[in-house]
């Protein structure tokens, strides 16, 4: 029996919860979206990707990367620490306009295998990064500021697509995109230790003043969700690519990343 991508999202979003009680169905489900999940991965990275097997990622340069690391039942800690390439991918995304809010520690896109990002990107703290990155106009109608982020990948076009969109949208809506908070920046994720997406110049923090961050908010106990960034920008970083921390439980509202591997057809 094939079981429905929905149950088995929400079975592996309660085992990441640290609920899992029923083995033998997680495994067979999250093998069920794996496949699919490591698919996906090699169609979104082309120039770099050129295709797996059931145990490794090959690269155009004869790279080859584990996909598991053998370690089973990580706590959600670990997964955000030492993430595999497998668990990476394990929580899909969901594409479009949210319908409900996130369950607890579900992060999809949160889990990220240092080492392949490294390999795709550079290493920040030994200068690898900075020579591939760009320059580009954001919103060049409404606030015109350079903005730097990574040609590798064509990142750089497809945000430049996202900023000619943006600033087609009305005021009361665009201005959530400006002044932007960021993108390139060497640095550790506060809660993790790992590098930020935003080292590798993959990602962009919007406006500040209408975004909401869980490490801002009250956190001892369960996290209340919070969001003010409008939909309409939402769907234009997805459509571009770009996946939005506004669908975290440790939500991010002014986060966006290059993960095109999150947000192909499932
Ligand atoms: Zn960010």
């Amino acid at each position: 029996m094939v079981p429905r991508p929905e149950l088995a999202a929400r079975l592996i979003a309660a085992c990441v919860a640290g609920l899992c009680l029923l083995g033998a169905p997680v495994l067979f489900a999250q093998d069920h979206l794996l496949k699919a999940a490591r698919d996906n991965l090699v169609v979104a990275y082309p120039t770099a990707l050129a295709s797996h097997d059931e145990s490794a990622l090959h690269w155009r340069d004869g790279t080859v990367m584990p996909l598991s690391d053998g370690i089973e039942n990580k706590s959600f800690d670990a997964l955000l620490r030492q993430a595999s390439i497998a668990d990476q991918l394990r929580l899909p995304y969901p594409r479009g306009p949210l319908q409900q809010t996130p369950a607890v520690d579900s992060d999809p896109g949160r889990f990220r295998n240092t080492a392949f990002f490294t390999r795709m990107y550079g290493d920040c703290r030994h200068g690898e990064v900075t020579p591939h990155l760009v320059s580009l106009t954001w919103l060049a109608k409404t606030w015109g500021h350079a903005i730097r982020i990574t040609s590798v990948n064509g990142v750089d076009q497809q945000l430049r697509a996202v900023s000619e969109e943006l600033d087609a949208l009305p005021d009361a809506i665009k201005h959530a995109a400006y002044p932007i908070a960021g993108t390139y920046n060497c640095r550790a994720v506060a809660d993790t230790g790992q590098p930020s997406p935003h080292s590798y110049g993959i990602a962009i923090d919007l406006n500040t003043a209408v975004s909401d961050y869980w490490f801002w908010r009250p956190h001892n106990g369960p996290i209340a969700y919070r969001n003010r960034m409008p939909q309409e920008i939402v769907a234009i970083f997805e459509k571009h690519g770009f996946i939005w921390g506004g669908k975290w439980y440790h939500f991010d509202t002014m986060h966006f990343e290059y993960r095109p591997e999150l947000l192909t057809p499932q």
